[in-house]
C-alpha cells in the first residue's frame, strides 16, 4: 500500500524540520508520496526535491492563506510549478502582509507588557518570516504561556489581544494562482472552519466555481464521523479527496507523517490527478 502525506510544513514556514530533514523523516516513516505545503511560500521546494530524489516522490505544494467572508481559510495547491510568475507574485503579496502583521503582533504584545516578541519570533523563524506559530513558541519559551495551545487561547487566536485581522488572498485569486501554476486547489481541513451547513455549501459552490479540485477529507487524528461527513461533501460536490497530516514538528504525537486513515472508497483520490507521480500505484 502506498503511504501518502499531502500536507506538511518545513522551516520555510512554521515547521520545525528543514526541508531535507522533513524528507528524511517522511522516508523513514515509509511515506512514498509527500507534498511540502508551506504557508504562502515555495522556498523549501528546491531543497526538498533534491533530498527526495530516489527516495520518495515529492509533490511541490503550497498552503495559501485566504480570507472568505471574514473567515480565515487555507487552500492547499498540489503539484504547482514553482516557476509560475502569477503564483510567485501572489505569494509575495501575502508575505508582505505577513511582515506587516508580525510587527503589529509584536506591538500589541508590547502594549500588554511583553516586549521583544517580534525579534524573538523572527529568531525562532531562523531569520525568516515569523508566523503565529513562531510567536506561540516564543511565548512558551518566555514563560508567557504554559504551552503552545495556551498561547493561541490567551494571545494569538481570533479575537484575542494579539490577534491582527489580516486581509489574505481572495478565494478566487488563490485558486487562480494555483491553477495557473498547473496545480490543483485543495480546500484544507474543512472541519476546522466551524461553518454551518449552509455556509459550507456556499463555500463549496464558490470553491468549485473558482476551479477548486479537491477537499482534504482525511487529516491527522480526525474522527471517523468527520471523515465520513467530508467524504459525503466531496462526492456531493464532485470534488476529489486528499489526505494530509498537516505535520509541523516531530513532538506532536497526534500529527505524525503519513499516519492517516484511508480515504473512503467512494471518493475519487486527488493523486489520480497528480500525473504519474506515484512510484507505486499498485494500491488505491
Ligand atoms: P499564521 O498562518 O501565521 O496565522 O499561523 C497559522 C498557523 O498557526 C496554523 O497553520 C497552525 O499551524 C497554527 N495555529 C493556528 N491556530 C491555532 C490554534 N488555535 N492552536 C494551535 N495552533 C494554531
Ligand atoms: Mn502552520
Ligand atoms: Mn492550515
Ligand atoms: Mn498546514
Amino acid at each position: 500500500m502506498t503511504v501518502r502525506d499531502l500536507h506538511t510544513h518545513s522551516t520555510a514556514s512554521d515547521g520545525s524540520l528543514a526541508p531535507e530533514a522533513l524528507v528524511d523523516a517522511a522516508a523513514e516513516a515509509g511515506v512514498a508520496q509527500l507534498a511540502l505545503t508551506d504557508h504562502d511560500t515555495l522556498d523549501g521546494l528546491d531543497a526538498a526535491r533534491r533530498a527526495a530524489r530516489g527516495r520518495l516522490t515529492l509533490i511541490p505544494g503550497v498552503e495559501i492563506s485566504v480570507t472568505w467572508n471574514k473567515h480565515l481559510l487555507h487552500v492547499v495547491g498540489l503539484n504547482v510549478n514553482p516557476e509560475s510568475a502569477s503564483l510567485a507574485n501572489g505569494l509575495a503579496g501575502l508575505r508582505t502582509q505577513r511582515r506587516i502583521r508580525a510587527v503589529e503582533i509584536g506591538a500589541r504584545l508590547a502594549r500588554h507588557g511583553i516586549p521583544g516578541a517580534e525579534a524573538g519570533a523572527r529568531h525562532l523563524a531562523g531569520g525568516g518570516l515569523p508566523g503565529r506559530t513562531h510567536f506561540a513558541r516564543w511565548l512558551v519559551a518566555e514563560g508567557q504561556a504554559k504551552h503552545f495551545q495556551a498561547a493561541f487561547k490567551r494571545w494569538l487566536g481570533q479575537g484575542r489581544p494579539a490577534y491582527v485581522a489580516t486581509r489574505w488572498a481572495g478565494l478566487e485569486c488563490a485558486c487562480e494562482w494555483i491553477t495557473q501554476a498547473g496545480g490543483i486547489p485543495v480546500l484544507a481541513h474543512p472541519a476546522r472552519y466551524r461553518l454551518t451547513r449552509t455556509r459550507m455549501a456556499a463555500l463549496l459552490n464558490e470553491f468549485r466555481e473558482a476551479g477548486g479540485g479537491a477537499l482534504e477529507v482525511v487529516r491527522a487524528g480526525a474522527d471517523p464521523a468527520e471523515v465520513r461527513h467530508l467524504a459525503g461533501l466531496a462526492v456531493g460536490w464532485d470534488l476529489a479527496g486528499s489526505v494530509g497530516s498537516d505535520f509541523h514538528e516531530p513532538g506532536r504525537a497526534w500529527q505524525r507523517l503519513g499516519r492517516l486513515a484511508k480515504l473512503p472508497s467512494q471518493v475519487r483520490p486527488v493523486w489520480h490527478h497528480l500525473g504519474s507521480a506515484s512510484p507505486d500505484s499498485s494500491n488505491t
